[in-house]
Formats: structure tokens, sequence, C-alpha cells
């Protein structure tokens, strides 16, 4: 799902898959000290690879959806899940949900 948004936004570079890959081996790590905290996982990597991004690349995702100035969509709910979306930093409006920001 992080990776579909990755490239849904043209980001999918190896810097960034590799940020995304370093995530998934510990949050999988996490997920398995805890079970029950699955629900929470992919969101949570799409936490991981936004902070990773920011430090590098910049902001991602940005909102398309407003006009004015640049700024991002940030997962909620701020766990990580369930049923984790990405929202507007600014509007707080719902954009799509993890994984489907091409559609
Ligand atoms: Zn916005």
């Amino acid at each position: 799902m992080v990776l579909a948004d990755l490239e849904a936004r043209k980001r999918a570079t190896p810097d960034a898959v590799s940020a995304l890959e370093d995530a998934m081996s510990s949050r999988t790590w996490w997920a398995e000290q805890w079970p029950e905290g699955e629900m929470y996982v992919a969101g949570l990597v799409a936490q991981d690879v936004q902070d990773a991004l920011l430090e590098t690349v910049g902001r991602w995702p940005l909102c398309l959806g407003c006009p004015g100035p640049e700024h991002a969509l940030y997962i909620q709910p701020d766990l990580g899940g369930p049923d984790p979306v990405w929202v507007c930093e600014e509007t707080g409006q719902t954009v799509a949900p993890l994984g489907s920001l091409a559609g």
C-alpha cells in the first residue's frame, strides 16, 4: 500500500524503497512481539517512510486538493490504524485510504 502511494506521487526512488524496506522489517518485528498490533502496521510503516523522506527529499505525500502553500497529508488515525487514511494537514479532510492515492 505504501509503495503504491509512493508510485502514485513518483516518489518510489531507490532511497524511498530502501526506507520502506527498513520500516517494514522493524515494524514486522514489532508486530511479532504484539500480534494485536497488526492492524496498525501499514499506517506506521507509512509514517516511518514519511519521516525518512522528510529528512532527504522533502514532504510526501503532498496535498493536491487545496490551493495555497505546499502542505502534506498525514496518516489518520495517528496510531497507524485501523483503516488508515491520508488526511490533509490544513483542512483535516480525508483524501484517500492508504494505498489509494493514485485512485
Ligand atoms: Zn490540503
